[in-house]
């Protein structure tokens, strides 16, 4: 290994530093760690306080708690039922014993032996047979933790990943830190002198390595004003941009909207009349739109679109409907030739598996805007596709898309288009001001009258008979169902039911009375396609999928889901599976199937049953997940935030006045500390 002859800077490889192995490095680049300025950048995720260890014998039940024991034996065993990988311990310290358990951590199998010294950090639960237990704990093997000299009694723990351990991040940082001295400031002096904020430096210090509590939270003070700031300048510019470009017109004909509605099969709930207005009058400015429709799945989204689509065509407009998937997009294309085709208005489809000829024929009628309408896929973004004169830009679960391809969409013509982007993943309102700065939201948040809600029960391991019992009753009632499962194939640690073992087990035993269907990710789309029609057509009885079946599949007469492994998947997710069903007549359940749930888990799940409004649910979800990425931030070109700030108000309002008061004295942005912080949250979204 070639060690650095020279000492790092912060620009030097982490390849570099002394003693990096292969693996060690693959695990930095999992985490996105490639230069020491990364590393000093990448923050803990909590602290420990040495003060706070605790006796075994002094465990409270259900608090976290840091114990230092001595492991007296270690045994690793797989469940019977669901294979799930078990790992139990004994630890004792002077004060008495306890058991620990691991859930699906086998690698920690081959770091603990008999008679090791570790200090474990974990939440206290109660056993099987009935006394405490530890349970999934941190795992510190060391005496001393290392740097301690350097860190006071705070010791950080670090997002961390295989062979990039905390205690070996501690290390490096306290080598290292030094260097943060010359790390560039991101905020400009004035904004922290009014907002009394450390300096980057100091800052980053205090985060690795804090004096104490209140340099700590100092330290985050500064970061969570940042996180919230930069998404906030970048949006009012993004805005700005905008509104100073011209776009298309398409004129609020308000006697063709009254027709529109007046020819529709039921009458507009008031929320989609309001959606319907704000976005119509969007239509009607010189500059771009940017808004995003949001409404539970089968709240009606779908139909305003339509009407948005009717009225940039009225004024010659050409429309486009991208959806991310094609059964999505078959579907969407379905419910506009039915509403559009009695009024002349011929949708036409372009999919990944629509024909060469036809294709042609498409793109040639595009260009010479002899058509005027498209729903398709990816396939619209392709080079050949062409609109001379597009309107409106219609994306569906707009957050499947890169940024890029919303982008290629919207230079494929000479004009700029108005966006409207639809979404069914309810985003709490807190995040969106954040994420969606310069994006105006209309929201539908009642579904048409009628809709009962979705009875929804957990399924626990003994219950799963009766669940298919009930299945099967609401097959010979002649209703449909679906199972979802989250991966296609085992993965190798054998902890998931897959779609496809899944369905052949219901096929050829527990159900084999019932006429199946598969659909996973990885079959051909006209093979999805196919399958899905035929069970839409009341060809199968029972659909068993992987998370394909997420957005948009309309089947009015299914009654039933079952979600396997449902402590899996977010609560939007699985409030999104739910919404598969209960779209027609019938009274439709949702059942959830638990494993070895962990109690947090549970009360994720506890939250769908007691709420059928998935803004409700999102704001639980976020709250209860607390960290993470759980809106794929990262996606939107986000750095990782802090859910915690996200959500403060106040904090995100002193953002925004900071925003302002900056972009009045330094509306170019001329300042170099503004252009060097705003990188990282450059928020591109329809308009750059
Ligand atoms: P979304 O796209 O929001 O999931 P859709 O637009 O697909 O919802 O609508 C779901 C179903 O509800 C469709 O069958 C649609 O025809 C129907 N629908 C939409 N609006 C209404 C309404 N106001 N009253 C009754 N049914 C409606
Ligand atoms: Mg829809």
């Amino acid at each position: 290994m070639l060690a650095a002859t020279t000492a790092p800077d912060l620009d030097t490889p982490l390849a570099q530093l002394p003693r990096i192995s292969q693996e060690r490095l693959q695990g930095l680049r999992r985490l996105r760690l490639v230069t020491v300025r990364d590393l000093l950048g990448h923050l803990p995720r909590r602290y420990d306080d040495q003060r706070e260890r605790v006796s075994l014998a002094d465990l409270t039940l259900g608090r976290a708690a840091t114990v230092e024991v001595d492991l007296v034996a270690v045994r690793g065993r797989r469940t019977q039922h669901r294979h799930i990988e078990l790992l139990e311990a004994e630890v004792a310290d002077p004060t008495g014993s306890l058991p620990v358990i691991w859930f699906n951590q086998p690698h920690l199998r081959h770091l603990l032996h008999p008679g090791d010294h570790v200090t474990l950090h974990g939440k206290v639960t109660r056993g099987k047979r009935g006394g405490l237990q530890l349970q999934n704990p941190d795992v510190e093997r060391e005496r001393k933790w290392v740097g301690q000299a350097s860190v006071g009694v705070l010791v950080p723990t670090y997002p961390e990943t295989a062979h990039v351990t905390s205690r070996w991040l501690r290390a490096q940082v306290a080598a290292l830190l030094p260097l943060a001295e010359g790390i560039e400031e991101t905020l400009p002096q004035e904004v922290r002198d009014r907002e009394g904020l450390m300096p980057l430096p100091t800052a980053l210090r205090q985060m690795h390595f804090p004096d104490d509590q209140e340099h700590l939270e100092l330290a985050q003070a500064r970061f969570g004003f940042e996180e919230l700031f930069y998404p906030q300048l970048a949006a009012l510019l993004a805005r700005r941009q905008r509104l100073s470009r011209t776009g298309t017109r398409s004129p609020y004909d308000v006697a063709l909207a009254r027709q529109f509605v007046a020819g529709l099969p039921f009458k507009l709930t008031d929320d989609q009349r309001r959606a319907a207005h704000e976005i119509l009058i969007d239509l009607d400015r010189p500059s771009p739109m940017n808004r995003l429709l949001q409404g539970d799945v089968g709240s009606g989204k779908t139909v305003v679109a339509a009407m948005a689509a009717r009225m940039a065509i009225a004024a010659g407009h050409q429309v486009v409907l991208m959806a991310p998937t094609e059964i999505l997009a078959r579907q969407h294309h379905q419910t506009l030739c039915d509403l559009l085709s009695p009024i002349g208005i011929w949708p036409r489809l372009l999919v990944g598996s629509t024909k060469p000829a036809v294709r042609r024929e498409i793109i040639g009628a595009l260009a010479a805007g002899a058509d005027n309408l498209v729903v398709g896929t990816h396939a619209l973004i392709e080079d050949e596709v062409q609109f001379p004169d597009l309107g409106l830009c219609i994306v569906d679960e707009q957050h499947r898309f890169g940024v890029a391809q919303r982008l290629r969409l919207r230079d494929k013509s000479q004009v700029n288009p108005d966006f409207l982007s639809m979404t069914a993943t309810p985003i709490p309102r807190s995040l969106s001001l954040t994420l969606y700065g310069d994006l105006d939201v209309s929201q539908i948040r009642h579904l048409p009258p009628g809709r009962r809600p979705i009875q929804t029960r957990l399924v626990e391991p003994e219950e799963r008979q009766l669940a298919y019992d009930f299945i099967r009753t609401e097959v010979a009632a002649g209703r449909q169902g679906f199972i979802i499962c989250p991966l296609i194939e085992d993965s190798p640690a054998g902890e998931v039911r897959s779609a496809t073992a899944e369905y052949e087990r219901l096929r050829t035993e527990v159900l084999s009375d019932l006429r199946l269907t598969l659909i996973h990710g990885r079959l051909p789309a006209r093979e999805k396609a196919e399958r899905m029609d035929a069970f839409a057509a009341g060809q199968f009885d029972l659909l068993v999928a992987t998370s394909v079946i997420e957005v948009g599949v309309d089947i009015p007469n299914a009654t039933v889901i079952g979600i396997e492994d449902a402590d899996r998947f977010g609560l939007a997710q699985l409030h999104q599976f739910r919404g598969r069903v209960g779209r027609g007549e019938h009274d439709s359940h949702c059942l959830l199937f638990v494993g070895a749930a962990d109690p947090g888990s549970r009360r994720r799940l506890e939250a769908l049953i007691s709420h059928q409004d998935g803004f409700a649910l999102a704001e639980i979800d976020l709250r209860l997940r607390g960290a993470g990425d759980p809106y794929g931030l990262r996606q939107h070109g986000f750095p990782e935030m802090r859910v915690g700030d996200l959500l403060d108000d106040g904090l995100r309002e002193r953002a925004r006045r900071a925003a302002e008061l900056v972009l009045v004295a330094d509306p170019k942005l001329a300042d170099p500390v503004l252009r060097r912080g705003i990188r990282g949250y450059q928020v591109v979204f329809e308009f750059d």
